[in-house]
């Protein structure tokens, strides 16, 4: 299968000091990629350079087999919440979805109405931003990302902020836009939140690659690991 994104000894050196280090990742279609690492460890200056938001310092990034300096429109093939979103708090979500569409030239209510189902804001399209929990807010974020349908969405820390019940709402959420077949990659400092939804796992740490695996993988060496250590 091709993967839909590659990363190759991808690297970005600020003033002399390398802050991420020929970092290699492999996302394949259907992926939820998590992507972990502690704070400062590198994630948000590589989602970053993924995204195309700053330059690179060094390697490649290819998407579908395509260099991304070299894709159209690449906000049209990769979704992206990488900020506090930018919504209108006296508008109803119904309404700030309508205003992005419009944004992008486009009028379509019935693929409208399909992302409000998709992030489960139906119920609550007609009440004002202003009064949705941090979790809504960023569902009708995601959204508005998926607006021009595309196949990759890219998600920093999106549970930052988030209570118990928000986090447990989002994992759900990402398995349902997966199980449609979205492919995401995520990022987090938390290992216990990140494990519960990803299928592939990167890890990074001072802007070093710590490993790359499937989590299955993963999971089966850490538990010979515990095995081997176990013994007497
Ligand atoms: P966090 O979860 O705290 O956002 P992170 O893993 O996303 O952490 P980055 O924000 O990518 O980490 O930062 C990695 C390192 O790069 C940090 O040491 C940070 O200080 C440094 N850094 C980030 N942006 C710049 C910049 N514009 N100039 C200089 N150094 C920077």
């Amino acid at each position: 299968m091709q993967p839909l994104l590659e990363v190759k000894q991808l690297s970005k050196t600020y003033g002399g000091r390398t802050v991420v280090q020929d970092l290699d990742m492999t996302i394949y279609p259907g992926d939820i990629y998590g992507f972990l690492g502690p704070n400062g460890a590198g994630k948000t200056t590589t989602i970053r350079m993924i995204l195309g938001l700053i330059q690179k310092s060094g390697g490649e990034i290819l998407f579908a087999g395509q260099k991304m300096e070299e894709l159209r429109d690449p906000f049209a093939e990769i979704g992206c919440l990488v900020e506090a979103p930018g919504l209108y708090p006296n508008l109803t979500g119904r309404q700030n979805l309508a205003l992005f569409q419009k944004l992008r030239k486009k009028q379509d209510k019935a693929r409208m109405e399909e992302l409000l189902e998709m992030v489960d804001l139906k119920q609550a399209a007609d009440q004002k931003v202003k009064a949705y929990s941090l979790g809504m807010k960023q569902r009708l974020a995601i959204a508005i990302a998926l607006l021009p349908n595309p196949r990759l969405l890219v998600l920093d820390e999106p549970t930052n902020g988030l209570d118990p019940a928000g986090i447990r709402e989002m994992r759900a959420f990402l398995k349902k836009l997966a199980g449609q077949g979205m492919t995401i990659l995520i990022s987090s400092h938390l290992l216990d939140e990140i494990e519960k939804v990803a299928t592939r796992l990167c890890i990074i740490h001072g802007g070093k690659q710590v490993l790359e695996a499937p989590l299955e993988q993963l999971l089966q060496s850490h538990r010979d690991l515990e095995i081997v250590t176990a013994q007497p």
